[in-house]
């Protein structure tokens, strides 16, 4: 993938939030590509803790619907559907 902003193509994102870890690999991913920091404050997506060890996914309203953080999302709560329209999914 070529991670130049401007050659980002647009994905649709699926999530699946009960399989999220919390790990925040997403969030560390999306600031890296975006502001070339490791800094979760400063990514586009939300890793929510919520009662009883469960996590809730949010997107901001500036995503870029790139898909760099579901690529990195080892346990499937973040999914490329390279065939749907451009937009997220929850
Ligand atoms: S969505 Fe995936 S990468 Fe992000 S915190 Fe959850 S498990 Fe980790
Ligand atoms: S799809 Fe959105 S949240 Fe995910 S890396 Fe791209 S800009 Fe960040």
């Amino acid at each position: 993938m070529n991670l130049n902003e401007g050659n980002i193509k647009m994905v649709n994102i699926k999530t699946n939030p009960e399989n999220c870890t919390g790990c925040l690999i997403c969030q560390l991913q999306c600031s890296f590509q975006y502001y070339k920091e490791f800094n979760p404050s400063k990514s586009k997506i939300f890793i929510i803790q919520s009662e009883y060890d469960t996590r809730n996914i949010d997107f901001a309203d500036d995503c870029k619907n790139c898909g760099i953080c579901a690529e990195y999302c080892a346990y499937g709560a973040l999914i490329i559907d390279r065939k749907g329209d451009n937009k997220i999914e929850n």
